[in-house]
């Protein structure tokens, strides 16, 4: 019988909430005057982009864009496409994506590139989480709260096949063997 996995706790809310703080601080100073549009990446991202707003005392407007990749379970097929699009123009609007996890990077290139073709005037990214040692393709981050170890994770918005989103932590679940 399949038994549920059970989450572990990486980061506590605490720690969360301390490191959102400090990104906030990090945008606050190079967006305040520049009333920007923060693009959050659905599912994963909604928990982080709240918290991350509520912090940041200035002008802006929020979208939310949802991407499906290919594939079920832990796995990223790397084939990437726009299920939910954009609900304003971005031509010549500071953006900001505000994404839950850099894994491979294939995604998020791709929803990089999709966001540059439509003229932005500048186009940033900021991540909860890296885990760069399954990097496929070279991605600046410009804005990241932790650095994650190769384990899949969930909480805070982060899911293992739709569950687990509601956890208030950063979790990691064991590999299947
Ligand atoms: P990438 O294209 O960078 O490999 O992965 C992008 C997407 O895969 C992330 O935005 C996230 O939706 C999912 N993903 C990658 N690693 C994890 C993980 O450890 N936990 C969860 N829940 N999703 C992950
Ligand atoms: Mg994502």
């Amino acid at each position: 019988m399949n038994s549920q996995p059970e989450p572990h706790i990486l980061f506590t809310g605490q720690e969360i909430e301390a490191a959102v703080k400090h990104l906030a601080g990090e945008i606050s100073q190079d967006y305040h005057d520049k009333h920007p549009l923060l693009i959050g990446v659905l599912k994963g991202s909604f928990m982080f982009m709240a918290d991350l707003i509520r912090h940041l005392d200035f002008p802006l407007e929020v979208d939310f864009i949802g991407l499906a990749s290919y594939g079920k379970g832990r796995q990223t097929s790397g084939k990437v496409r726009v299920v939910q699009g954009l609900s304003s123009p971005i031509k010549d609007r500071e953006v900001l994506v505000i994404d839950d996890i850099i894994d491979t990077g294939l995604t998020t290139a791709f929803l990089l590139d999709y966001l540059r073709q439509k003229n932005p005037a500048s186009l940033k990214l900021c991540a909860l989480t890296d885990k760069p040692s399954r990097r496929q393709v070279p991605m600046t981050i410009d804005y990241l709260g932790f650095t994650v170890p190769d384990k899949f994770l969930v909480g805070y918005g982060l899911d293992l096949d739709q569950e687990f989103r509601n956890l208030p932590d950063i979790c990691f679940i064991e590999d299947e063997d």
